[in-house]
């Protein structure tokens, strides 16, 4: 997507939410970084990648909007406008499809620049945003590139406006987190006390007069480990979220 796309989606949705200027441009500078100053991936200085801008960037998009949302919740603005606005640039860039060549690329980026950034999108982006990590993952996820360019500029304004209104909203935590984070914690532990038991009683009968085919049912605690602690992570990550841990 050109520059003028980045800024054009990016202050329009500030300007609906009533971002202060100041605070707009910081955005509006971040969105266009990553074509001066890509954000690199990995762990070796010689081997980081650039993250792909028409491709899958989920994690490293994701990871952008944590550090926006930490920076954020630590009265870090600059910071947190400055990593919003890098995020934004990967999430407008992945609405608009490689194309099948560079220069049919190039020909959408154009048409794309040329149209109006629609404000109906603002309002939906705006309307339908949850402060929450879920919601930011789902909408990375749901970013489809499209090659008709109103339909990638209005994809790209609505994830926009989604997730700008998600990151910047006040710390609003569910009321009972920290007894939902109690009791799924005990929950966590039952579970994989339970299920180190079962696995190690059945890997006992296994051995002995049931037979190796028992070993299927291994899946059952190692399942029940799995959803306890994807639950538990997902609260932690919700108070997290909301600057309660
Ligand atoms: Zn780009």
């Amino acid at each position: 997507m050109k520059w003028k796309s980045h800024a054009a989606i990016t202050r329009a949705v500030c300007k609906e939410l009533g971002v202060p200027e100041h605070y707009e441009e910081m955005i509006v500078d971040g969105a266009v970084e990553p074509d001066r100053n890509p954000v690199l991936v990995g762990r070796s200085t010689t081997k980081r990648l650039r993250v792909a801008h028409h491709g899958r960037s989920d994690r490293a998009t994701t990871v952008l909007l944590w550090k926006a949302r930490a920076a954020y919740l630590d009265g870090d603005d600059e910071h947190a406008c400055r990593h919003l606005g890098r995020a934004l640039h990967y999430i407008q860039d992945r609405c608009v499809s490689r194309c099948l060549s560079w220069h049919r690329h190039c020909l959408l980026e154009e048409r794309i620049m040329e149209l109006a950034v629609p404000h109906g999108q603002v309002i939906n982006g705006i309307r339908h945003s949850k402060s929450s990590p879920d919601f930011i993952r789902s909408c990375v996820k749901a970013i489809r590139p499209s090659s008709e360019p109103f339909s990638a500029l209005a994809q790209a304004t609505f994830y926009s406006a989604a997730i700008i209104s998600s990151v910047l909203d006040g710390p609003d935590p569910p009321p009972s987190i920290e007894e939902m984070l109690r009791r799924s914690s005990i929950i966590r532990t039952i579970t994989l006390v339970t299920s180190a038991v079962s696995a190690t009683i059945l890997i006992f009968l296994a051995l002995g007069s049931a037979g190796p085919l028992l070993l299927v049912l291994l899946i059952i605690p190692a399942v029940s480990m799995a959803i306890s602690e994807r639950r538990y992570r997902s609260l932690i990550e919700l108070a997290e979220w909301h600057g309660c841990l």
